[in-house]
C-alpha cells in the first residue's frame, strides 16, 4: 500500500488523475494561472517530441507523465472534465461515427 490516497500505477483513470493533480499542485497553479500553465503544457510537448525523436523509452514514458499532468492541471483550472470531454471518442470517430474511422 502508498500513501492514504496515492493514485496507484496501473490504477488511474482521468477522475483519479484531476484530482490528484488538482491535490499535488491545485493551490501553486492556481496562484500560477491559466497562462502560464498553457506556457508550461506547451514546453512539455516540446520535450515529449524531443523525448520521441532521440529518447530512451524511459525519457518517452516520463514525458508523456508530464504532458498528461500538466493537460489534467490545465483541464482543473478551467473547469473541465476530462472524463467528460473524452466521451465524444467512445463510440469511435466523433465525425463519422466510425470505428475504425472512415473519414
Ligand atoms: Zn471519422
Amino acid at each position: 500500500m502508498g500513501r492514504p490516497g496515492r493514485v496507484r500505477s496501473g490504477d488511474v483513470n482521468l477522475i483519479e488523475l484531476q484530482d490528484v493533480i488538482a491535490r499535488t499542485y491545485g493551490e501553486r497553479d492556481h496562484d500560477r494561472g491559466v497562462a502560464s500553465t498553457v506556457a508550461w503544457l506547451a514546453e512539455e510537448f516540446g520535450e515529449l517530441a524531443q523525448a520521441v525523436r532521440k529518447g530512451s523509452a524511459a525519457e518517452i514514458e516520463h514525458e508523456f507523465s508530464d504532458v498528461l499532468a500538466w493537460v489534467a492541471s490545465l483541464a482543473n483550472q478551467v473547469g473541465i472534465d476530462l472524463t467528460t470531454a473524452i466521451d465524444r471518442f467512445q463510440d469511435g470517430c466523433p465525425k463519422c461515427e466510425q470505428l475504425p474511422c472512415e473519414c
